[in-house]
């Protein structure tokens, strides 16, 4: 599966990295470093908490 963020929805809340700093990075305004990468299924639960954690749903797994 393809793991990435919607710049459009991101509004920058940085609780993707505050639960999994190895897989999500923040810009300096708390935005999401835009990625667009193969993840393995099982997804890892750093990929999982990540999602979860994001009020904006702006990480899309596809
Ligand atoms: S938690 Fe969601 S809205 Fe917040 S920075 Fe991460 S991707 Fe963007």
């Amino acid at each position: 599966m393809k793991l990435s963020i919607d710049t459009k929805k991101c509004s920058g809340h940085a609780r993707c990295f505050a639960v999994a700093p190895d897989v999500f990075d923040v810009d300096d305004s708390g935005y999401a470093v835009p990625i667009d990468r193969a993840v393995d299924v099982p997804l890892d639960p750093a990929v999982e908490a990540g999602i979860a954690a994001c009020p904006e749903r702006s990480i899309v797994l596809a």
